[in-house]
């Protein structure tokens, strides 16, 4: 199998040239799994974030539970996974490959101008 184009589970929200931002979808299709990676640039070095907003599961636990837990531990554990196929998953690599070297080379055009 090799990574397709355009690419199955991976979206391109947008690209500044020296930072670009995909959103990578679950298999399950709940847009609460869905995850946002962030390939950023900066004058030394290629940054790669990757964020998902997440609900506290509330339905896990009653809501008394989850508040004692704040009162006293000061945070509640949430959890969030995002599952992907085969193909999904080489092409989020290829993706994550192709986006480095896109925003180092940008990075690098306008350095040394
Ligand atoms: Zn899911």
């Amino acid at each position: 199998m090799i990574a397709e184009e355009p690419a199955e589970g991976i979206m391109k929200i947008n690209d500044w040239g020296n930072s670009k931002v995909y959103r990578v979808s679950c298999t399950c299709g709940d847009e609460n799994h869905a995850h946002n990676v962030w390939v950023e640039a900066d004058d030394h070095d290629v940054n790669v974030t990757v964020y998902t907003t997440t609900k506290t599961n509330f339905w896990s636990m009653t809501r008394w539970y989850h508040i004692w837990t704040l009162l006293t531990m000061g945070y509640i554990d949430t959890e969030s996974t995002v599952c992907m196929t085969k193909q999904q998953a080489l092409n989020y690599s290829k993706t994550l490959t192709n986006a480095i070297e896109d925003v180092e080379e940008f990075q690098k055009a306008r350095s040394s101008k």
